[in-house]
């Protein structure tokens, strides 16, 4: 499962074969005892488990790193960080960014009036900065600036020349100063998904002309002191360290061009992009990253201050937006296996030998009894052609329902035989390099797919999944994994590895107890991304503190969305429904299809149904 690779010392499997969170050395807690707790208490899974340390320490780390970048190079400015808060608005996680993020001014970013209104009512730091991005109406510009009569430090990015206008406008009306950034199109483009983020066709951003047009106005309104930031962001999940290079350069001589200009900038703004190694393998493949946060630090910092040197302007705060980076790595979502299903199982007495059978199905038993290293290929074909006969028989009324089944079990015990075979071969036949996913099993997991993973889902984002226990013991199956939604694209069937992707997941073979299955890194984008695709809602959360000894405490457990929040959601209300029920069983009573007794219970039990979790419902065990 690579745990050591991709959980940045954050996770780890203990002696006992159990992942363990470690927030801080000397600190850990097994996360089967945490769920076991939750599930103790009566709450049903599945369950997303925060670690509001785990976000304390992430803001540590990426502030640190350029602590320790601007002491080794001398550099004269600081570093200030905002926690765009797209990436996960929970109240616990700003809170959390906003608490550990004091001693270090770590600020904030809005890119709406909602985010903004919430922005404002955090507690920060007088010189954290409140980054507001995104494209801007009055309303949104009129509460940025009254955020700065609050003594915030609030600074209002241009995403389009025409936004200055406003600013100036309603900085006018209101007697308020503004504080403003300027967004611009740099050249450079990212790597991996989002590379289109940046570049000449971006969606936000002025170019060059416009940018010096913003000086000049400014200058005319006598008000150069205003523009305080330049802006830049070339999209999210930087793979490639030379990319960001590239892309800190061309905003650091933008920004030494707009002194020259005039300009009195005092923040240099690179924005997102600090990448999570999501499948540890520290390369540029798109679910990974070939840098650490402390080589993103030192190169940011460098570069800055190389370009500032050569073109002797003063060394700016430098700002990033790092979002992913800070959220990914506190959140898990636990989902309980509820049962498998598979080609392979139950095999062995549907395939034993029956001398009744039809012709057909008897040389498929051949098949398998004579496949071999030497002749799998031509014995595959075989079964391949044997099959589709069976089937054509079959439709024909030839082959019974029962020689049916015994067919298939034995084409599926031929592939698995086949997969033993080519196991660990350098080379294996076009025709053959999807066995493993055909034989696979599918564990049945309780969760939704588009309410938890939606990038799984939509740009094939890669998560790490490990089981929370009996890692101890290896491994017997190979697994996909479906969710409960009635959506077939609700499954994973990528998996992180450290050369390539994998088509399956090594799982245990359920023995009774319950089966828990983890996924990591998935506290950014995720959250927020999420959609109620078949009603399944918002999935409930445990916020878990972890103590010394090994122990952990629930400091709060919020239980997911109610199927009646669901349903009024799209417009229905609660009463209607009662309503409607307690019509329809009235009439069946009258009917005689209900006895009295009976319309109790189905009342009772529909309006507990309303009032329960969306997920299902089983007692674990
Ligand atoms: N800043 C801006 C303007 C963004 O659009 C984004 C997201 O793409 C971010 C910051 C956050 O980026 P990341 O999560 O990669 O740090």
């Amino acid at each position: 499962y690579q745990v050591p690779n991709w959980s940045g010392g954050w996770f780890r499997v203990s002696d006992r074969g159990q992942v363990e969170v470690t927030p801080s050395p000397g600190l850990h807690a097994p996360l089967r005892a945490i769920v076991d707790e939750i599930v103790e208490r009566g709450e049903s899974l599945p369950v997303i488990l925060r670690f509001p340390q785990v976000v304390a320490g992430r803001v540590k780390h990426l502030n640190e790193a350029f602590g320790k970048a601007i002491a080794e190079y001398g550099y004269s400015g600081h570093y200030q960080g905002v926690f765009p808060i797209k990436v996960n608005q929970r109240r616990v996680v700003v809170e959390s960014i906003a608490a550990a993020g004091y001693e270090y001014a770590h600020g904030l970013e809005a890119g709406s009036k909602a985010e903004l209104a919430l922005c404002l009512a955090q507690k920060m730091h007088p010189d954290a900065l409140l980054c507001c991005n995104g494209f801007k109406d009055d309303g949104f510009i009129k509460l940025a600036l009254w955020g700065r009569t609050l003594g915030k430090n609030v600074v209002i990015t241009l995403e389009k020349y025409s936004e200055l206008d406003r600013v100036l406008k309603q900085a006018k009306a209101l007697g308020v100063k503004p504080a403003m950034g300027v967004r611009f199109k740099l050249h450079a483009r990212g790597s991996g998904q989002w590379e289109e983020s940046g570049g000449d066709q971006a969606k936000f951003g002025l170019n060059a002309y416009e940018l010096l047009r913003v000086v000049e106005r400014l200058r005319e309104e006598n008000m150069l002191d205003s523009l305080v930031m330049l802006h830049t962001h070339i999209g999210s999940q930087i793979t490639d360290i030379r990319r960001i290079k590239v892309a800190v350069r061309e905003a650091t001589q933008t920004y030494a061009g707009l002194i020259a200009a005039g300009a009195q900038l005092k923040y240099l703004n690179v924005g997102g992009g600090l990448g999570v190694d999501y499948d540890g393998s520290r390369t540029t493949f798109y679910a990974s990253m070939n840098y650490t946060v402390g080589e993103y630090a030192a190169d940011v910092v460098y570069t800055v201050q190389e370009v500032c040197r050569a073109r002797e302007v003063p060394e700016p705060v430098i700002v990033s937006e790092s979002g992913r980076a800070l959220t990914a790595h506190h959140a898990v979502l636990i989902m309980p296996v509820i049962d498998v299903t598979g080609p392979t199982r139950d095999l062995e007495e549907l395939a034993a030998p029956n001398e009744d059978s039809h012709q057909i199905v008897k040389d498929l038993e051949e098949i398998l009894v004579n496949i071999s290293a030497r002749n799998y290929r031509e014995m595959y074909n075989d079964a391949v052609g044997d099959k589709q006969t069976l089937h054509n028989l079959f439709d024909l009324g030839y082959v019974t329902l029962n020689d049916r089944a015994r067919g298939e079990a034995l084409f599926n015990a031929i592939l698995r035989k086949i997969a033993k075979l080519i196991q660990g071969e350098k080379y294996v036949p076009d025709e053959l390099e999807d066995l493993q996913k055909v034989l696979a099993d599918k564990y049945i997991c309780n969760f939704s797919l588009f309410q938890s993973l939606p990038d799984n889902w939509a740009i094939q984002a890669l998560f790490p999944i490990v089981p929370l226990d009996r890692l101890n013991e290896r491994p017997t199956r190979q697994g996909t994994l479906v969710d409960i939604t009635c959506d077939s694209d609700g499954k994973i069937e990528k998996f992180i590895d450290l050369r390539d992707v994998k088509a399956t997941l090594p799982l245990h073979e359920p023995n009774g107890r319950p089966y828990y299955l983890g996924v990591f890194l998935m506290g950014a984008y995720q959250d927020v991304l999420g959609s109620a695709h078949n009603l399944f809602g918002k999935v409930s959360e445990a916020h878990v503190t972890v103590r010394p000894g090994g122990k952990f405490h629930i400091d709060l457990f919020v239980r997911g969305q109610k199927a009646r929040r669901m349903i009024e959601s799209m417009g229905y209300e609660e009463p209607m429904l009662r309503d409607s029920i307690e019509d329809q069983a009235d009439e069946a009573l009258e009917r005689g299809t209900l006895t009295p007794e009976q319309e109790n219970e189905l009342l009772e039990d529909y309006g507990e149904e309303l009032l329960g979790y969306t997920y299902l419902e089983y007692e674990e065990g």
